[in-house]
């Protein structure tokens, strides 16, 4: 089975986790990153297990997303509403696909929200598609563990030969060195006077879309970066030359 993190973030009910441990386990699935639970360890959690308890006591728990992502090379997020976030849509079938995929390559991760409020736009700007799983309009909403179980089926049809997976043509850059060209970026921007400090995070999240549609790899970052560091430090200039060889 592919290294797929299944991430949930700050999940209310410890039943709730049990129950997505169980769900994991049935499909071959051991990585379970909990983030900011309300109550975790917990004994319900242990009871709707029902014998995955190895994969709760192996599960890491972590603050944030960006510390559940920060090794990931693909991140999907999952949603029960439509959202108003320019973001690839894939329904079950075609994500569970894309993250065998992308675990060809590096670690990635499938974010999961909290039960009764979802995932925050903050954490759905960490992800590289959203997740719909196809259920009825009128009432879309499925239980954490169910979602999850739905989505670990399709990852082991996927695996199965069920559904061709795409191969990627290349390794992206983890999420924390992309975070920090972001960072690297918005500073540099700040200092030119381009970013809008009455609206920093709108254009921010715009830059984010952008540059994480292209799923840069760490060379491609570093020629980005390498471009911030000469906007800060412009070279001077030479004669006969008009700059480095960067080609
Ligand atoms: N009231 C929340 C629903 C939370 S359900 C909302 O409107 O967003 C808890 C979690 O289960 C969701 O955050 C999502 O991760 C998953 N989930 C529930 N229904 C889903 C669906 N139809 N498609 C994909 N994920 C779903």
């Amino acid at each position: 089975m592919p290294d797929i993190r299944i991430i949930l973030v700050r999940p209310q009910h410890p039943g709730n986790i049990g129950a997505c441990a169980r769900a994991m386990k049935n499909m071959g699935l051991k990585n379970l990153v909990l983030v900011a639970p309300q109550r975790f360890p917990a004994e319900e959690a242990v009871a709707r297990a029902a014998g995955a308890d190895d994969v709760l006591a192996a599960a890491a728990v972590v603050a944030d997303v960006s510390a559940a992502v920060a090794d990931c090379v693909f991140v999907a997020a999952t949603s029960a509403r439509a959202r108003t976030i320019a973001l690839p849509p894939l329904d079950a079938r075609e994500a569970a696909a894309t993250l065998c995929g992308h675990a060809r390559s590096g670690p990635v991760g499938l974010l999961f929200g909290a039960e009764r409020t979802g995932l925050t736009n903050e954490e759905v700007d960490y992800a590289h598609a959203l997740v719909q799983i196809p259920v009825d309009p009128g009432f879309a909403s499925l239980n954490l563990a169910a979602a999850v179980q739905i989505l670990c089926y399709e990852i082991r049809c996927s695996v199965q030969g069920a559904v061709p997976i795409p191969q990627p043509d290349h390794r992206p850059a983890p999420q924390e060195a992309f975070n920090r060209f972001l960072g690297h970026l918005e500073q540099v921007i700040t200092d030119i006077g381009f970013l809008n400090e009455r609206h920093p995070r709108k254009l921010m999240r715009r830059l984010t879309r952008l540059f994480r549609r292209a799923h840069p790899d760490d060379n491609e970052l570093q020629i980005l970066r390498g471009i911030l560091n000469a906007v800060q430090h412009p070279y001077p200039p030479r004669k006969g030359a008009s700059g480095p060889d960067n080609t």
